[in-house]
């Protein structure tokens, strides 16, 4: 049973997960798993639980959606609050979930179609709305892990959901940053750095009618790209044009990273605003579309974080943000 216990002295919440120790890592065999073993690839379905949500139908499916087997915390779980003398540790409740973002096992991103990265953000756009209306999910977070570098455990493309009943603290930092910045100025921090960096030129790849895609000043990855909406507070704003919008200027992007970089691992993140309100957020929960946009970062992982990074909370990134700018932008 895992639970989500709150650290007195760094102020965050770490989620105790004893389950995922099962959990397999297809990376630790020599070879990289097969089709015939992978349980993401179509034919093997059984190999997982019963899909939450499928795009396309039958053996035919173009996305599909499952529960994590291996999850850090159960939606089946109630929500419980309670206090362990002095400290305080939330039951495991929440959701875990791992869309299976392609059939095609091993695929390289720059090898998706428009049409698998449309399906992509389109199936992660889906489970945003549908988590959505359980109003005891406070945050959605999805990532993708890609690579060993990264913390993939398996290696056929697929993205990771969690539904948390809190917002961690450091994204409640963020929040209440913006919100302050918001506050003070009348503009959405966002979309003062947009401002900037389009007169500025030195770090952006290229904008599009509602993105921009650049290398941000104080980037924490050596080739770290953010792709920044314009005017979209949360991915469930897109509608079928954005998307296609947002799916042609990823490509662009990860495309631009695999020539420079070539085989190379990395995450990449959804910067989306918290779905429901809590006693944390309630204050400015109402404004966050005012001072909030949307953003996804992709994060080469190139080089290890260790110590240093861990005892600061601080990244060294060797490579300046504007040389990187100036290599992807030949290679776009
Ligand atoms: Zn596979």
């Amino acid at each position: 049973m895992s639970e989500i216990r709150y650290d007195l002295i760094d102020d965050e919440f770490v989620i105790i997960a004893p389950e995922r120790l099962r959990k397999p890592d297809s990376y630790k065999e020599k070879e990289k798993i097969s089709i015939k073993d992978c349980p993401f690839c179509p034919g093997n379905e059984d190999l997982t639980t019963k899909a939450i949500f499928t795009l396309g139908n039958g053996s035919s499916w173009k996305v599909r959606v499952i529960p994590n087997l291996y999850k850090a915390l159960k939606i089946e779980t109630p929500l419980v609050f309670s206090d362990v003398g002095i400290y305080e540790k939330i039951e495991g409740f929440g959701a875990h979930e791992v869309i299976i973002d392609t059939p095609r096992h091993l695929l390289r991103m720059d090898e998706f179609t428009l049409e698998e990265i449309y399906n992509w953000l389109y199936v992660i756009k889906l489970r945003a709305v549908d988590l959505k209306n359980d109003k005891r999910l406070i945050d959605l977070v999805f990532f993708k892990n890609h690579g060993k570098l990264a913390g993939a455990s398996q290696s056929h493309p697929h993205t990771q959901l969690l539904g948390l009943p809190i917002i961690s603290k450091h994204n409640l930092h963020i929040l209440k940053r913006a919100y302050n910045y918001y506050k003070e100025h009348g503009r959405a921090i966002f979309d003062d750095i947009i401002t900037n960096e389009l007169n500025e030129d030195k770090r952006v790849l290229f904008t599009s009618r509602s993105f921009v895609a650049f290398t941000p000043y104080a980037s924490g990855f050596a080739f770290e790209v953010m792709i920044l909406s314009k005017k979209f507070n949360s991915i469930l704003d897109l509608e079928h044009e954005d998307l296609k919008e947002l799916s042609t200027v990823f490509k662009k992007v990860i495309d631009a990273l695999y020539k420079e970089l070539g085989e190379f691992d990395f995450n990449i993140f959804f910067n989306n605003p918290p779905i429901n309100p809590n006693f944390e957020t309630k204050e400015f929960f109402e404004d966050i579309k005012d001072f909030w946009r949307f953003s996804i970062k992709i994060a080469p992982r190139i080089y290890r974080l260790a110590g240093f990074e861990l005892s600061t909370n601080m990244k060294i990134n060797p490579v300046v943000p504007e040389r990187a700018a100036s290599l992807l932008r030949k290679s776009i």
